[in-house]
């Protein structure tokens, strides 16, 4: 639409430029060649005339002669309105079709005349004299490379549509299809079909989607059973104490005679167990909830695990177990006194459980690359590949028909593993079936 504006506006600018550059050279002594070059550079020819309509200089280039037509009378006239409009004029002319038949024809007027462009200048010489610079420069017809172009743009415009409605139709093939399909097994998952899988194919990120939702799924799935194992868990470690003590009470209320110390004990032992179970879920709820604040201090961790270790040993010395601690030196943390002897007591209490025969455990200290690590080896049965990874995990026991494993709460290591993840610390074990495990957890040694 706009190309023969910007042409003629480029060709007007030429054809003024090329006026001023003749007009400052006008008195140069090759001017003629000036005058040559500027005409076939620009295609415009170029006349020159002195103030008594004389001819001084004139270029003959091929082109639209117009400049040459114009009578003297025209001339003046155009000097005069050039003068009037401050010294330059520009004027356009249509060419006229051919008045005369041809080949006995009289040819229609053209559609498109040609038309030229008339640049006048006024020079002022030396004296009262002016000189007038005629510039004639034809103007060719865009409207048949309009033409062509149009239809050009229509095709390449229909080409392109075509050629992005299948780019658009293979890419949603790629991109909508596949989440079409990973919407429907989402929609399955939020039902509580923990057993779908996604397999979406086609990019990389919609691969990714479906290996993060595959995740997800198995995640929600090992959720859900552990809180049917949990529900399972807490009503049947709630019911035995609870028969035990209801059982002994009765006992003791029928048969005066069984008012033993030692039925008693039982009772107290049942009501002690149920309120562990109900004070670590309690822990346990809050440490993963995120209420509980750290009472964080600088303390020697390596006094902290002798003093566990201590008062353990009272208690399982009478029962012929050893407990030996060995260490590298005192390790001073910044941490939750309270909290780390718990998970040292959790530990050792495990290793005490589970250990061999020979009923020995050893924990021992290493400090290494300012880091300090406690590590608890029992000499037991040890944990098998399948079990270990999920024994951190809440209610997990390994072998629930194991009689001391079933005293448990099956909650110890979940305490200890958020317990040191709030410490931003680390904590594994190390295991190998029929050779006993290390559990060790690893703290940030405090700065000296
Ligand atoms: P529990 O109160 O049952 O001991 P934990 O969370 O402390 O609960 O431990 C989870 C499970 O990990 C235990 O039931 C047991 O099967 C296994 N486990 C823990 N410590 C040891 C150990 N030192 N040796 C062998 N198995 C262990």
């Amino acid at each position: 639409m706009l190309l023969e504006d910007f042409y003629e506006a480029i060709k007007i600018k030429d054809i003024r430029a090329s006026a001023e550059y003749i007009a400052e050279n006008i008195d140069s002594s090759d001017i003629s060649s000036i005058l040559e070059d500027i005409s076939s550079r620009n295609e415009l020819n170029v006349r020159v005339l002195d103030n008594d309509g004389m001819e001084l200089y004139r270029t003959n280039q091929p082109y639209d002669r117009i400049i040459d037509r114009l009578s003297a009378a025209d001339v003046r006239q155009l000097y005069w309105e050039a003068m009037r409009s401050g010294g330059l004029l520009f004027k356009r002319y249509e060419q006229a079709a051919p008045s005369r038949p041809q080949n006995g024809f009289m040819p229609s007027p053209p559609k498109n005349p040609m038309q030229t462009i008339v640049c006048v200048k006024v020079i002022q010489k030396a004296g009262d004299q002016t000189w007038t610079l005629l510039l004639g420069s034809s103007i060719t017809p865009v409207d048949a490379t309009v033409k062509t172009l149009r239809v050009q743009l229509i095709y390449a415009t229909l080409i392109l549509i075509a050629a992005a409605a299948f780019l658009a139709f293979i890419l949603s093939r790629g991109i909508a299809r596949p989440i079409i399909k990973i919407n429907d097994s989402a929609k399955k998952l939020a039902k509580g079909n923990y057993d779908v899988s996604f397999n979406g194919t086609g990019y990389r990120e919609i691969m990714e989607l479906n290996e993060t939702l595959n995740n997800a799924a198995k995640e929600l799935a090992k959720t859900e059973k552990l809180r049917r194992e949990l529900i399972a868990n807490i009503s049947h470690d709630l019911r035995t104490p609870l028969t035990m003590i209801t059982g002994y009470g009765e006992i003791i209320r029928d048969l005066p005679d069984e008012n033993t110390p030692e039925n008693i004990r039982v009772i107290i032992d049942e009501a002690n167990r149920l309120t562990r179970l109900v004070n670590d879920l309690m822990e346990l709820s809050q440490l993963q909830s995120g209420t509980q604040q750290l009472q964080i201090s600088r303390f020697n961790l390596t006094d902290v695990a002798k003093q566990t270790i201590e008062r353990c040993a009272q208690f399982t010395k009478k029962d012929g177990y050893d407990i030996t601690f060995s260490s590298d030196g005192d390790a001073w943390v910044e941490a939750d006194e309270l909290k780390i002897s718990q998970v040292i007591y959790n530990l050792l209490g495990n290793a005490l459980t589970y250990t061999g025969k020979d009923k020995t455990v050893a924990v021992s200290q290493q400090i290494k690359d300012g880091y300090v690590r406690i590590s608890v080896k029992d000499t037991g049965d040890g944990i098998s590949p399948e079990h270990i990874d999920n024994i951190w995990d809440r209610y997990y026991k390994v072998d629930k028909t194991h009689r001391r494993a079933a005293l448990g709460t099956g909650l110890g290591l979940s305490i200890v593993k958020s317990i040191i993840q709030m410490h931003d610390g680390k904590c594994g074990v190390e295991s190998k079936p029929g050779a006993g495990s290390t559990f060790w957890f690893e703290l940030k040694l405090a700065e000296q």
